[in-house]
C-alpha cells in the first residue's frame, strides 16, 4: 500500500505550512530557532513556492524567503532532533494560537514605548514586514537584501532587482540591465567631487549631491539604501538633504561604496542623518572614513555636530568605536586639566556624545551637578592598550578635502 503522504501533490504539501504560525527550524548559527511564517509566494524566477520567515529574537535583516521543500525538510529535521533530545517542553511545537502581533521585532519592547511611538512602530512593522526583493545586482556585486524597500509596485515585488552602480536606476530583468549598461553615460555620481584620496592603487572620492538639484538620483539612492536600513522614512522628499556619496574607481567608472545624508538645515545640529556602507564593502573601514569626513565638514563649518538619533545597531557600533578612538587620542596628547567643552571644541563631537562615550568607558563622573573627566595618564595607557581601543583602518585625510561651507560659497554654487 502506498502511503497517502507520498501521493500528495507538491501543492498539497505546500499547504501543510500555515501562514501566521510558529515552527522551529535549525539555523546554522543559532541552532533550533523559533520561526514565524509570514507569507507565501511563487518565485517568478525559479517558478517554485517559497515562504517568508522571521526568526524570533533575531534582527529582521535575517528574515528570508525559503524554498517550500527546504522549509518542510528543516521543520521535519528539527522535530526529529528535538524528540531525540526528549526535551520536556518540545521546542519544535507548532503553536497554532500565537499570531504575528506577539512577535517582538524591535530592540525595545513595544510595552516600554510611549503609546505614540509604539503605534508608529507597529505601523512601520506592518508595512515593512516582508521584503520581496531578496537580492540585487549592484554593478559587479550580487547582494542579499536585509529589509523591505518601497520600490514602485512591479519592481518592489520582484525577487531580484538590477541596479546601475553609476546612476542607480533599477531594472527588473537582466536583459534590460544589459541594454541600460550600454546606454548609460554616467560614470560617477552627480554633484561636486569634494574629496579625492589615492592610496596604493585605490582611488576614493566623495561627491556632494544636492537632493533638490539631482532629485531622481537621490530618490534612487534612498530606495536602494532602504534595502539595508530598517528604520528610514525618507524616500521621496529628498530636497532638504545633501547626500555624500563615497565611490571607488574601477575601469568602468566610480562605483558607489556607501553614502551618508545630511539635513541642509538642522535644528539639532545633526551633521549626519543616515549612513550606509553597502554589504560588499562593509568591515573595511569605509564607514569610519565617512563618519570622520562628516566631522571634518563640521570643523570647516565651525559647528559641533552629532548623528541623528536613534542610531541603528550597526551605526551605534561604528560611532562608539570612532568616538572612543578620537576622544582617547585627544586625552592622550593633553597635559593638564581638560573639560568636556574643550574636547567638544577640539573634535566637534557633541557634549552628549562625549559624555555617553566616556561614561561607557567609566572615564567620567558626575560631580556637583556636572560631568567631570576623571582619568590618569596610567589609566589612559591601559585603555589605549586594551582591545576596545581600535585605530580605525581608514580615516578621512584632511588634505584631500575641497569643501567650502554652503554659507560661504559664491551664490551660483550654493
Ligand atoms: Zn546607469
Amino acid at each position: 500500500m502506498v502511503s497517502r503522504m507520498a501521493n500528495k501533490s507538491k501543492d498539497e504539501k505546500d499547504s501543510e505550512i500555515k501562514l501566521g504560525e510558529f515552527y522551529t527550524i535549525s539555523r546554522r548559527n543559532t541552532g533550533l530557532t523559533k520561526t514565524f511564517v509570514l507569507e507565501k509566494r511563487l518565485n517568478t524566477i525559479t517558478q517554485r513556492f517559497e515562504y517568508y520567515v522571521h526568526y524570533e529574537n533575531l534582527d529582521r535583516r535575517l528574515d528570508e524567503w525559503i524554498d517550500a521543500e527546504k522549509l518542510e525538510q528543516e521543520i521535519k529535521d528539527s522535530n526529529v532532533a528535538s524528540s531525540n533530545d526528549q526535551q520536556e517542553e518540545s521546542m519544535v511545537t507548532r503553536n497554532k494560537k500565537r499570531k504575528y502581533d506577539e512577535i517582538n521585532h524591535v530592540s525595545m519592547p513595544l510595552s516600554d514605548m510611549d503609546p505614540a511611538t509604539a503605534a508608529l512602530e507597529k505601523e512601520h512593522e506592518a508595512i515593512t514586514k516582508i521584503k520581496y526583493i531578496d537580492r540585487i545586482q549592484l554593478g559587479r556585486y550580487e547582494i542579499d537584501c536585509w529589509y523591505y524597500s518601497p520600490y514602485p509596485e512591479v519592481f518592489g515585488r520582484t525577487p531580484k532587482l538590477y541596479i546601475c552602480a553609476f546612476c542607480l536606476k533599477y531594472m527588473k530583468t537582466k536583459k534590460s540591465y544589459a541594454i541600460h549598461k550600454r546606454r548609460c553615460s554616467r560614470r560617477n555620481p552627480p554633484g561636486y567631487e569634494i574629496y579625492r584620496q589615492e592610496t596604493g592603487n585605490e582611488k576614493l572620492a566623495i561627491f556632494e549631491v544636492d537632493g533638490n538639484h539631482d532629485k531622481v538620483y537621490c530618490q534612487c539612492l534612498c530606495l536602494v539604501a532602504k534595502l539595508f536600513l530598517d528604520h528610514k522614512t525618507l524616500y521621496f522628499d529628498v530636497d532638504p538633504f545633501y547626500f555624500y556619496v563615497l565611490t571607488k574607481s574601477t575601469p568602468e567608472g566610480a562605483e558607489i561604496i556607501g553614502y551618508y545624508s545630511k539635513e541642509k538645515q538642522s535644528d539639532e545640529n545633526n551633521n549626519l542623518a543616515c549612513i550606509l556602507t553597502f554589504p560588499p564593502y562593509q568591515r573595511q573601514g569605509y564607514g569610519k572614513l565617512l563618519i570622520s569626513f562628516s566631522y571634518e565638514l563640521s570643523k570647516r563649518e565651525g559647528q559641533v555636530g552629532s548623528p541623528e538619533k536613534p542610531l541603528s545597531d550597526l551605526g551605534r557600533l561604528s560611532y562608539r568605536s570612532y568616538w572612543t578612538y578620537v576622544l582617547l587620542e585627544n586625552l592622550k596628547d593633553y597635559r593638564g586639566q581638560i573639560t568636556i567643552a574643550d574636547l567638544s571644541e577640539n573634535t566637534c563631537i557633541s557634549r552628549d556624545d562625549i559624555i555617553w562615550t566616556l561614561r561607557s568607558l567609566n572615564l567620567v563622573k558626575y560631580w556637583k551637578g556636572d560631568h567631570v573627566i576623571c582619568v590618569s595618564p596610567k589609566l589612559l595607557e591601559d585603555f589605549v592598550a586594551s582591545p576596545s581601543f581600535k585605530k580605525p583602518k581608514m580615516l578621512c585625510d584632511q588634505t584631500c578635502i575641497r569643501y567650502t561651507p554652503h554659507g560661504r560659497r559664491p551664490r551660483e554654487l550654493n
